[in-house]
């Protein structure tokens, strides 16, 4: 059978229309139409990337439920990659299904107040203690914590070593009594992110992912895999902010000047042009994990989501300036395009600093992707605990 006729055999005997929307999420996962490309028994058939498109285009006809990506995006887009590369069998098992159909929230406690573009320096500690390890440290700008049940967190198992050589790569249960959650409101009034505060927190040595001490190379994948996330979701041409931008242009032929037009035209460009990169980007994921070439997309989306809601701002004049609301929100979602031309514009400031800020993704665009001379870094190859701080 090919991925069309499984899709029409799962759409036969769960119609979605009479389906509990959770059921029928499970029994897709378990017929390996979750994500094709997966292995066989986690959601996958092993199957092309690609096909992804047709199971997800017959599915969509079929008005079946989603899993709601936007409310589950670090878990699918940055914990499940990394647990498919470096996670056992069992934490394979153990985490992808929950994960896929959104019964379990992720989130990412990497950020510390003292380590953030300089992730290796982090100094929350994990020490061994018999079967397990026990956790104290600060993590900051954690999205989504206060709706997460699991964590992907890196913290330190050798301050002997170097700083990038005395990392380890764990998951941690965000339900442990160790864990304190403390929102941290931000420019647009709300609160989606957090600080976390890890009070002898026990992880199980079964939740470690990769080799102790090899948390950095595990780091990087998730890392790069965040860049894709963040810079290179499918989009339809016209689709997220330039659409929301145009939308207002059309409607409102009177607040139109020459000079915003031109910027309007330069901004359709720019977005289709980052549209079909990142398409090719995915196309090129088919054939293994993302490179650094996914920083390229995360800087442009970045620089692109100012423009555009700057440019909306103006185009809206004075109206574009107010605010509609301030009122302490803790949304579950990240949304880029939601509420009011205020709110979007706000919002996109933040998104040259997510998941890598601009100025590093272009040390990593000059040093990985262009081959030019690294950044000195006399600290490489000092142990952790004799480093400044
Ligand atoms: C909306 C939002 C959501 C986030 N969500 C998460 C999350 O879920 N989990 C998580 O772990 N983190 C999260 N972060 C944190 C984010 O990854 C960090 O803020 C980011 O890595 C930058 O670190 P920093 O804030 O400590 O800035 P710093 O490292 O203090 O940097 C400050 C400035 O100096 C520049 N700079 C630093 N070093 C260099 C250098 N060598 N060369 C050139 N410029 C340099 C930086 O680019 C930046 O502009 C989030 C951040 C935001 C804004």
């Amino acid at each position: 059978m090919d991925v069309l006729e499984r899709t029409r055999a799962l759409l036969a005997e769960h119609d979605p229309a009479g389906t509990d929307r959770l059921d029928f999420l499970r029994a897709r996962f378990d017929a390996g139409l979750a994500w094709v490309h997966f292995p066989p028994g986690l959601g996958g058939l092993g199957a092309p990337r690609s096909e992804q498109a047709v199971v997800d285009a017959e599915l969509a006809a079929a008005r079946a439920p989603d899993n709601d990506p936007r409310r589950i995006g670090i878990g699918l887009g940055m914990a499940a990659p990394t647990i498919l590369r470096y996670g056992t069998e069992e934490q394979k098992q153990r985490f992808l299904r929950p994960l896929w159909t959104g019964e379990e929230v992720w989130c990412q406690l990497f950020s510390e107040p003292g380590a953030g573009s300089d992730l290796a320096a982090l100094g929350t500690r994990a020490v061994r203690d018999g079967d397990g390890w026990v956790v104290d440290g600060q993590k900051v700008w954690t999205s989504i914590a206060h709706a997460a049940r699991w964590a992907i967190l890196i913290a330190r198992t050798d301050p002997d070593l170097p700083k990038h050589r005395g990392i380890s790569y764990f998951v941690c249960d965000m339900t442990d009594p160790g864990v304190e959650v403390r929102p941290l409101r931000q420019l647009t009034g709300e609160a989606e992110f957090n600080e976390v505060f890890l009070t002898g927190v026990r992880i199980p040595d079964t939740h470690r992912i990769g080799a102790v001490g090899e948390g950095w190379q595990v780091a990087q994948t998730t890392l790069n895999n965040e860049r894709v996330a963040i810079g290179g979701q499918a989009t339809p041409r016209e689709g997220g902010l330039i659409g929301v931008v145009a939308d207002t242009w059309r409607a409102r032929p009177e607040l139109r000047t020459h000079e915003l037009h031109q910027r309007l035209l330069k901004g359709w460009l720019d977005a289709e042009v980052i549209r079909q990169t990142g398409e090719r980007l995915r196309q090129q994921l088919t054939s293994g994990q993302p490179g650094p070439e996914g920083a390229a997309m995360k800087l442009a989306f970045a620089r692109l989501a100012q423009e555009l809601s700057g440019l909306e701002v103006e185009l809206l004049g004075e109206e574009g300036l107010g605010y509609d609301d301030w009122t302490m929100t803790r949304p579950e979602v990240v949304d880029f395009t939601g509420r009011e031309a205020g709110y979007r514009y706000l919002r996109a400031k933040g998104n040259s600093i997510e998941g890598g800020s601009s100025e590093i993704l272009r040390n990593v665009i000059a040093e990985r992707v262009l081959g030019l001379p690294a950044e000195p870094r006399t600290d490489k190859d000092l142990p952790w605990k004799e480093l400044p701080r």
